[in-house]
Formats: structure tokens, sequence, C-alpha cells
């Protein structure tokens, strides 16, 4: 452990299992000497981060379903009563789609609907958090949020989460631009694709896997554990002078503009 984090309180919003992009962010952060409290998404997802929790010495797991605006609210007042100073920093590691859109063509598949609730889910609710953590850092703080390249360049089946993460990744501007004055700096981390609950329901999600494998300059993917180590730096005072940035955690393929020649062809091997 270092004192990177010590004193310093944070709420980590999306792990759904040990697989999680969150729970990888969650380790490292303890690690560091960050006190945490954690939220889950009803019932049977809270069952499985209690004793995640646990091991990472937090009694603070509070339900919370972006989509209802009380259950948001219900969170904050919770939280009051557990950091009663207030909070330093805010992961948000949440994503959803109807996974019946994550594949096909973008343009047949997607329904008004779930544009409208992919949006609120993936995209607004990174705001709807800011809006009320930010009233509890009075010391400043730290805003966290996972993307992914899909938002501004074309993966096969992303589709509605692409246009999600490109207007997500806009918000990180826009609420930097708005909250720098109180010392909160808003970031986010753009995630190589990683086998997780969420990434399943993409389809070829294995395709793409592969395909990062094979054509990243690291010629691999990247671990939860290494999305963990940037978010810390990310959340820490060793990223102070950063705000409104989109760090890309890819093994490089975002700098990517063809196949590796020597790459072999990969042929489509549905999930
Ligand atoms: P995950 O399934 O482990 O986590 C997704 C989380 O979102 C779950 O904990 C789920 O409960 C939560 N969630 C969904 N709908 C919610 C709602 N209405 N209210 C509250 N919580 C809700 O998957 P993950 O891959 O760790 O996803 C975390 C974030 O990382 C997402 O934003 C995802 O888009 C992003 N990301 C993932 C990858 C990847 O390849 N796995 C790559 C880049 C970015």
């Amino acid at each position: 452990m270092t004192g990177l984090m010590a004193g310093k309180r944070g709420l980590i919003m999306g792990v759904a299992n040990d697989h999680s992009i969150a729970w990888g962010i969650a380790k490292v952060l303890h690690r560091h000497g960050a006190e945490l409290a954690f939220t889950y998404q009803g019932d049977a997802l809270g069952r499985r981060v209690t004793p995640l929790a646990a091991s990472l010495g937090s009694d603070i797991v509070l339900p919370c379903d972006v989509e209802d605006v009380a259950s948001v609210d219900a969170l904050f007042t919770a939280l009051d009563a557990r950091f009663p100073e207030g909070l330093d920093f805010v992961v948000h590691a949440i994503g959803f789609s109807d996974k019946g859109q994550l594949k096909g063509r973008y343009v047949d598949v997607t329904t008004r609907e779930n544009f409208s609730r992919t949006m609120t889910i993936s995209c607004f609710s990174f705001t709807e958090i800011a809006q009320r953590a930010a009233k509890r850092m009075p010391r400043g703080g730290s805003l966290l949020t996972l993307t992914y390249g899909g938002s501004t360049r074309i993966m096969p089946n992303y589709n509605v989460m692409g246009v999600a993460k490109a207007a997500l990744e806009a918000s990180v501007r826009y609420l930097a631009a708005d909250l720098g004055l109180s010392k909160i700096r808003v970031n986010a981390i753009s995630a190589g694709p990683i086998k997780t609950l969420a990434a399943s329901g993409i389809g070829d999600f294995r395709y793409i896997l592969k395909w990062n494998e094979y054509n990243a300059p690291l010629r691999r993917t990247v671990t939860i554990g290494e999305v963990g180590e940037t978010a810390a730096y990310l959340i820490s005072d060793m990223s102070a002078g950063m705000t409104g940035e989109i760090l890309h955690v890819d093994a490089g393929y975002h700098v990517v503009g063809m196949k590796n020649p020597e790459a072999p062809d990969l042929t489509l091997d549905k999930d």
C-alpha cells in the first residue's frame, strides 16, 4: 500500500462481479489506501457485490438503478450518512443497451425506445451523478467514466452504444469545463475490449477480442487491473493538471490504421 489515496473517500458504481472493470479499479484504489463505497443494481447483483466490498474492508454497499431518479437520490442521501465529510471521487462504470440491437446493421436495428434507454443509462447517468457528487465535493474531487473506441470509429455491432459513448465523451468535456472552478476534474478511460458481463452482450465479441490481440501495437488485450492502475492515476493527485481527458488503455489499438500484415486472417466465429 502507498499513501497515494490515503484519506480519500469515493464511490464505485458498476461492479457486477469480479470480472467488472469497476472491480479492477476498486482493487487498485483500495491498495493505495482509499475508503470505498459501492453501488449495485438489483438484489441479485447486490448479493455478489457485498462480499466483494467486504474483501476490501467496505460495508457500504447501496442499491442504485440509474434509470430511476428516485433511486439515484436515495443513494446520495444514504451516502451522506456514511460520508458526512463528503466525497473525493466517483467511478462511473455503467453501460447498458438491448443486446438485440448490438448485432446487425445500426441503421436497421435501432429503435427509438432503446436509443433513449441506452442514452439515459450509458450517458446521461454520468451527468446526473456528477450533479449530485459535485455538491458533496467541498475540497474538489475527481469524476471518472469508462468509454470505448467505438465512439469515434466504427466497431462491428457496437451500434447505439457507440453513439452513446460519443455523447458520454462530449459530456466529460462539458462537465470538466463547468466543474473546473470547483476543483473537480472529469476524465474518462477508453478501454480496449475486455470479457465482462456487459461485453458478452455485444455480437461477435470474441472476434473483436481476437482482432485486438492480433492488431494492437502491444499484440494483446488489456486487463481490468491495467485499467485500474490508470484509473488510480486519473483519480489521484498524480494527474492534478488534467481534466476533460479521454485516456486510452487499449494496448495502443487506437493508433492503428490497418490490419497488421503478419496477423492471420480471422474468420467470424459466431458467439
Ligand atoms: P459489467 O457488466 O461488469 O459492468 C456494467 C455495469 O453496469 C454492471 O455493474 C451493471 O449492473 C451496471 N448497470 C447497467 N445498467 C444499470 C442501471 N440501470 N443502473 C445501475 N447500474 C447499471 O461490464 P464492464 O465491461 O465492466 O462495463 C463497465 C463500463 O466499461 C461500461 O460503461 C462499459 O461500456 C465500459 N467499457 C467496457 C469495455 C469492455 O470491453 N468490457 C470496454 C470499454 C468500455
